[in-house]
């Protein structure tokens, strides 16, 4: 039984069921959404807590490593209660702190530019272990983290039925109460995925990881592709965003010599005309193990021009932590003796 998992009423019925009063569940419920061990659990009697410690895991996550930018970007190499790794970012920016979730261990999509995949994925995470990050995050951070980005290692449609429960826990009052409206849900473009996100409810920000106007360039960079056309991935974001009313995000990671000409952003333009969405052009974070290389940054401004001047809405993210082993997944694998 991991605590962290568990939904205040899914809380109430443990302790029924361990013949506790209810009125317990909302005291450990609050340590837990603190981040506290059963230890720090003041008000919960001694015996309680030795109990809760014999029969319940807390199934969250602790920092076995912190690495600090010089910009402020922190760097996470978080342990969960296995043993296995995954690792996080937390960034800062004007309108306040944001964390980058992992949401599984590794990650099986294959992203020709991504260290997170390079071992393939070890497992899902469960709900309280995604939690667990941020509660641990939150513990080192003096500031409240107000953002939530599920943007680290892990393709989350892969593991939607632990996000979504993840994405709940998160915005309960009387745990750490950030807003849904700030929490973003990356994915590689899986359709059936951002369908149940659109009939979750939940008001999530949806980010799809594009890299390509045509499924050409997009197969070279991502093995996805060759099941789904990108026509497809589109056509899913039409449906969430008339099905939300929000508009989606696209993530474009710009590669020299790949996907960085003005004949491509005019073909993106095309392909995105008339739907609600916002273009966040990236800087390629080159990865020592590949060959692909981040465009010139006078290709990134002439690209995004290109797709402003077609009415298409567009930003270059801001590369933060660069001293740092910023991009996804290379932390992990350095500690892992770069085997994984
Ligand atoms: N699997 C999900 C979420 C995790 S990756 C997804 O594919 O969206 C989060 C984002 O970082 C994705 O847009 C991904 O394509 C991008 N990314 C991964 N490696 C990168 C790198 N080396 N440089 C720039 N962006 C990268």
């Amino acid at each position: 039984m991991n605590l962290l998992d568990m939904l205040p009423e899914e809380l109430e019925s443990a302790m029924l069921a361990l013949g506790e009063k209810k009125f317990r569940a909302a005291q450990v419920f609050s340590w837990l959404h603190k981040g506290a061990g059963f230890d720090e659990m003041a008000n919960i009697p001694k015996p309680l807590r030795e109990r809760l410690k014999g029969e319940c895991a807390l199934g969250g996550a602790k920092i076995i490593k912190h690495q600090e930018s010089r910009d402020g970007t922190v760097k996470y190499l978080y342990e969960l209660e296995d043993g296995e790794r995954v690792e996080g970012v937390r960034m800062k920016y004007k309108h306040g702190v944001s964390l980058c979730v992992s949401t599984q261990a590794g990650c099986e999509m294959g992203c020709a530019f991504c260290a997170s995949t390079i071992g393939g994925c070890a497992r899902n995470l469960l709900p309280g272990e995604m939690l667990g990050e941020v509660l641990a995050a939150q513990r080192d951070c003096e500031e409240r983290i107000s953002n939530v980005v599920l943007m680290g290692s892990g393709e989350p449609m892969l593991n939607l039925t632990n996000v979504l429960k993840f994405i709940r826990l998160l915005s309960l009052p009387d745990g750490l109460n950030i807003s849904l409206r700030s929490v973003s849900v990356s994915t590689c473009g899986l359709p059936e995925g951002i369908a149940r996100l659109a009939d979750s409810g939940l008001p999530v920000t949806l980010a799809i990881s594009l890299h390509a106007p045509n499924d050409e360039i997009r197969q070279k960079l991502m093995p996805v592709a060759q099941r789904i056309p990108i026509e497809a991935v589109i056509k899913a974001a039409r449906g969430y965003v008339r099905g939300t009313g929000r508009r989606v995000i696209f993530e474009y990671a710009l590669i020299a010599g790949v996907n960085d000409e003005t004949a491509h952003a005019r073909e993106l333009a095309g392909r995105l005309r008339g739907l609600q969405c916002h273009v966040n052009l990236i800087p390629l974070n080159a990865l020592p193990e590949s060959e692909l290389k981040g465009a010139a940054p006078e290709r990134i401004s002439a690209f995004l021009q290109a797709l402003t001047d077609l009415h298409i809405s567009a930003t270059q993210r801001r590369s933060l932590g660069a001293d740092i082993d910023g991009a996804c997944g290379q932390l992990r694998r350095v500690y892992n003796g770069g085997e994984v």
